[in-house]
């Protein structure tokens, strides 16, 4: 993160959403956590809506959910779901020291023609020799999260794992 270009106290997550511009103590959030996290952790969040059933299997499988303040206003679900993963993968290049790599699940509803067309991004992000990735499957229907998410993750983390970037 450049400490040069921002003004004292505001840092600029370059990760997981390079706009979301944060006024916190630097070593508060790493590149796996957006603003929204933390908002949660201190009481602030809205009710979360949409995609209700997969939000509730995916706390059961040890996700935590944030409100997703940066969707598209069309969207009707406003939240994401985060979780570290206990696959072995190569360690993130962030200052961010801990292990395994962290999965966002992310889901959309939209009415496109009177018709309701709901899909799930499963992400992960990292910064690996320099270059910051994003690894993502998407358009996954919310019912077949659950039969997915496994083997989606599994492909994620080889993926990631697999990255050789030049430098
Ligand atoms: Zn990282």
């Amino acid at each position: 993160m450049s400490k040069i270009d921002q003004p004292a106290g505001i840092a600029v997550d370059r990760g997981v959403r390079p706009l979301d511009v944060f006024c916190v103590a630097e070593d508060a959030l790493t590149c796996h956590e957006r603003t929204d996290d933390r908002h949660q952790e201190h009481g602030a969040r809205k009710p979360f809506v949409g995609a209700d059933e997969l939000r509730e299997w995916l706390t059961t499988q040890g996700f935590r959910c944030a409100n997703n303040t940066l969707r598209h206003q069309g969207n009707g679900c406003n939240w994401y779901a985060y979780r570290r993963s206990n696959l072995s993968a190569r360690t993130c290049e962030c200052n961010d020291d801990k292990p395994g790599m962290q999965i966002v699940v992310t889901p959309s509803a939209m009415v496109l023609h009177n018709r309701l067309h709901e899909s799930v991004e499963i992400e992960l992000c990292g910064e690996a020799n320099g270059v910051w990735w994003k690894v993502t499957a998407y358009s996954i229907t919310p019912s077949d999260v659950p039969k997915k998410l496994a083997d989606v993750e599994r492909a994620l983390i080889s993926a990631w794992n697999a990255l050789t970037p030049n430098t």
